[in-house]
């Protein structure tokens, strides 16, 4: 028989694994309401031109990494890449923009992105975001509500030797001289820079700061910086936020090569870093994210603004384990029923008892597997179980079981009828 393996680039979060994932995921929920955002959840494939459009066709992510595909419908499909897109489709299609709802209209999610990439630790194709999108206003204070709320959601997960890196890519006036001064640095030397480079150097110079190619990497430290070239209304926006992050005692630091993959930021853009031994001690960015202007326009709706962030689960994970963080509740298993002998009448009365004791609250287990009383006490002890409930036909047959405290060692024996309704009564008496 063939045996098949999970497709490369992909994980099973299994359990052990899964409690991890929850308890993360329970965080952010937990954190963001303080912060007013509510859930939104939205398809995991879109039209393929969501992403194309919003992406921009000179990102990794349009040219390379897209799993896109024609259904059987013939219709241009893709899995998500990321979160934002199909999150400003959603805004769109229902009309959130319009005058009865409030704003800033605030959002997270959470789910699974695809990217077709070269599978390594914290890079997968299929990963996670937990991700956020607030539309509807310009204030700097939003920005830095964005930025305050992620920082908060990585404290209380117990981070703390984080980097947040802060650049402003300013207005369209502010990135069009930008863009030629750029342009004017880098023409001569063309012919130095990687290929990929090479082709964005018309169509998108400034992604070029993006590469991570160790070619263009010397070229990227001595380009002009588009702090030069901010528009006083974006010089004031960014000192703004400044200002503000300090207010809150959030450190930063300004780094005028950053521009993030998406063409659509303008203004704030901000990476959170950690160089945790999980990433070899480099400086890897866990959350990531900005300010954009004309996406909401671009898929058909009004000149709406947004903010937002996505953040890597598996990398978030990746650093909390290396950190040694506690990430799971207990498992508690509150009783063990165990049967003596085969027959219908014992089975019978553990099936009830463990259903009565679930229905009362309890975490409760039996076997299934026509185990000896004997290996039912090891499993029993192997789990961990507080009590364990014994149903043999002689105490049956008097309607009657027997309760053991697994840890005082102490043994009593109860009417059937006080299991199925009361429990707890019983757990009183050791
Ligand atoms: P990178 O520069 O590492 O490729 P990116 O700019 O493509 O990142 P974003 O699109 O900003 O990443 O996604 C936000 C976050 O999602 C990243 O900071 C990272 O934590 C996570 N992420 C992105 N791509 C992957 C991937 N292939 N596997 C796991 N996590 C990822
Ligand atoms: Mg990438």
């Amino acid at each position: 028989m063939k045996r098949y393996q999970r497709p490369k680039g992909t994980a099973d979060i299994v359990p052990g694994e899964s409690e991890k994932w929850q308890y993360v995921e329970a965080k952010a929920r937990e954190v963001f309401a303080h912060y007013r955002y509510h859930e939104i959840r939205t398809p995991i494939f879109e039209n393929y031109d969501v992403f194309a459009r919003t992406s921009g066709d000179t990102s990794d992510i349009v040219t390379k990494e897209m799993y896109d595909f024609h259904d059987k419908g013939d219709r241009h499909v893709a899995l998500r890449p990321e979160g934002t897109a199909g999150v400003v489709r959603a805004f769109i299609e229902n009309k959130f923009f319009g005058p009865e709802v409030p704003k800033p209209f605030k959002v997270f999610y959470m789910g699974p992105m695809f990217r077709y990439e070269r599978p390594q630790s914290g890079r997968m194709r299929q990963f996670h975001q937990i991700g956020v999108e607030a539309f509807g206003s310009d204030a700097p204070a939003l920005d830095v509500e964005v930025i305050a709320m992620a920082v908060d959601y990585l404290k209380q997960l117990g981070l703390t030797d984080l980097k947040v890196t802060i650049n402003s890519l300013g207005d369209a006036e502010s990135r069009a001289a930008y863009r030629q001064a750029l342009l004017d640095y880098l023409e001569p030397l063309a012919e130095q820079l990687s290929p990929d480079s090479q082709t964005r150097l018309h169509k998108n110079p400034l992604r070029i700061l993006d590469s991570k190619d160790d070619q263009d990497q010397d070229i990227i430290a001595h380009a002009p910086s588009i702090l030069d070239y901010l528009t006083p209304a974006a010089t004031e926006h960014l000192t703004v936020v400044k200002q503000l992050l300090d207010q809150l005692r959030i450190e930063y630091v300004v780094d005028s090569e950053m521009v993030r993959g998406l063409d659509y930021y303008n203004h704030t853009i901000f990476e959170i870093m950690s160089n945790s031994q999980a990433f070899g001690g480099k400086w890897t960015t866990v959350c990531a994210g900005g300010r954009y202007s004309g996406l909401v326009a671009e898929l058909g709706g009004p000149d709406i603004a947004g903010v937002g962030f996505g953040l890597g689960v598996e990398r978030l994970l990746l650093v909390l384990e290396a950190e040694d963080k506690q990430l799971t509740a207990p498992d508690p298993l509150d009783a063990y029923v165990v049967g003596i002998g085969n027959s219908a009448e014992v089975n019978t009365a553990s099936l009830v008892v463990v259903q009565a004791l679930r229905q009362q609250g309890y975490n409760a287990e039996r076997d299934y597997l026509n185990k000896k009383p004997k290996a039912q006490f090891k499993t029993a002890n192997k789990l961990g179980a507080r009590y364990t409930v014994t149903i043999g036909e002689a105490e049956l047959a008097n309607h009657q079981v027997n309760v053991k405290d697994m840890v005082a060692n102490q043994e009593i024996t109860v009417p059937l009828a006080t299991i199925t309704n009361d429990f707890k009564s019983i757990s009183a008496k050791f």
